[in-house]
């Protein structure tokens, strides 16, 4: 995913400093600067890779605090949160351009973005036949990436 550019990135931590004023909570430093880090990251984050990312910044910010500070992220709306089915949660900035969809490769957990219009027009109407009024989906294909794929069939024929 492009890493979003930084007048978004102020403009989205901006919303996130109303929203916890709106809920009466405090404005810190530190959840400042976990927001900063999802919301200026290129990847899905997992609260590990946050950790690390903030480690290597030399900064200090607990893992409570970051577990936290994602929850109220997700809460004001502002960060999507992803349940890959690795065994931990991934979360990347939310209402960005528009609708996207996960490709997810099962060995090395790269995770690829795409867009397709005429799947985003499809599913309301895969629900309307079920009688279901739509509201939001997610769309998540697992399988083997390419380099996973090249590697394998590498293997293969060495
Ligand atoms: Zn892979
Ligand atoms: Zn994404």
């Amino acid at each position: 995913m492009a890493r979003l550019a930084s007048e978004e990135r102020r403009e989205l931590l901006e919303r996130f400093r109303r929203w916890l004023r709106e809920q009466r909570l405090p404005v810190t430093r530190q959840r400042d600067i976990v927001a900063e880090t999802v919301f200026g990251s290129e990847e899905h984050l997992s609260v590990d890779a946050i950790a690390r990312r903030l480690r290597e910044r030399g900064m200090r910010v607990g893992i409570a605090t970051i577990y936290r500070t994602l929850e109220l992220l997700v809460g004001a709306g502002l960060v999507r949160e992803h349940e890959f089915g690795e065994g931990f949660r991934r979360f990347e900035p939310a209402g960005r351009e528009s609708d996207h969809e996960h490709l997810i490769c099962v060995r090395c957990g790269r995770v690829v973005e795409f867009a397709n219009e005429r799947l985003e027009r499809m599913l309301p109407v895969i629900a309307d036949e079920h009688a279901f009024q739509h509201r939001r989906h997610r769309v998540e294909i697992f399988g083997t990436c390419r380099d996973c794929l090249q590697r394998e069939l590498g293997g293969l024929t060495a």
